[in-house]
């Protein structure tokens, strides 16, 4: 099966209004004549809506870094799905590692916010992966495996179809360090099979499942060639217009047109 390459940026906590205009600005002069890719742009909360219009008559789309399960209440300082909707939002970095690493997140309390995002129709991006002590340990599978059962816990088919995955080893993350193609297809084909058994094969064969971890212009060609690799969750280098792009078009499939 083809699956359409996604690549998305994660800004993480960077740019103010003003800077992601500009970022924005930048991506889409690059990028507006791609479209064998899906391309998603993701940054901080306060910047959704300066996105969201620059980006309304293009082909990118728009990613949040984060929501709350529940639909509203008393949740100081959290967001809703409906929110991110308003906002156009269609997709959702879920389970990122720095959110599991410095604010307490579960892959239960993972599962409870892909939920949330599916019924709300949002896309989740749920990001699995070992930290170096688990690889140097022979854990990588073991880990791979509880973030993947635990956080894709109880979807349907139809929902399944919605999900996209990002094997993000947390060493590789911001580090420099890129996980080399073989060692990401190894664990990608992992995730692909786990997927058939905790739902079924042409499910596996249509889930798209993203590598992030230090993708930069000079090795996402050799990444993105890889079979079970389906485009890239990009952190530092999404932070600027001409990286991001170059990174985007290494994902064009061989012999499309752009
Ligand atoms: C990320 O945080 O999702 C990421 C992959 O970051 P970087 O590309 O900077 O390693």
């Amino acid at each position: 099966m083809m699956r359409k390459p996604i690549v998305a940026g994660n800004w993480k906590m960077n740019k103010t209004c003003a800077e992601a205009a500009d970022l924005v600005s930048g991506i889409i002069r690059e990028l507006a004549e791609v479209t064998h890719v899906d391309v998603v742009v993701c940054p901080p909360f306060t910047a959704l809506r300066t996105v969201s219009e620059a980006i309304s008559d293009t082909n990118i789309d728009l990613g949040a870094q984060d929501l709350h399960w529940e639909k509203r209440g008393a949740y100081t300082g959290e967001i809703s799905s409906e929110m991110l909707r308003e906002l156009f939002c269609h997709y959702v970095i879920l389970g990122h590692s720095e959110r599991r690493q410095y604010f307490g997140e579960t892959s239960e309390s993972v599962n409870r916010k892909v939920h949330a995002a599916l019924e709300a129709s949002l896309r989740p991006i749920v990001c699995v992966g070992e930290r170096l002590e688990e690889r140097e340990a022979g854990r990588t599978s073991e880990v791979v495996e509880s973030h993947v059962r635990g956080s894709l816990a109880g979807l349907s088919k139809s929902q399944w179809l919605q999900v996209v995955v990002a094997y993000e080893p947390v060493w590789a993350i911001g580090t420099g360090r890129t996980a080399s193609p073989e060692q990401a297809q190894e664990v990608h084909e992992f995730i692909r099979a786990l997927i058939g058994e905790m739902s079924d094969s042409h499910v596996a064969e249509a889930v798209r499942i993203q590598y992030g971890g230090s993708i930069k212009p000079d090795n996402a060609r050799e990444l993105f060639a890889q079979p079970d690799i389906d485009g890239g969750l990009v952190g530092g280098a999404s932070l600027e217009a001409r990286s991001f792009a170059q990174i985007v078009r290494a994902a064009i499939p061989e012999g499309a047109q752009e």
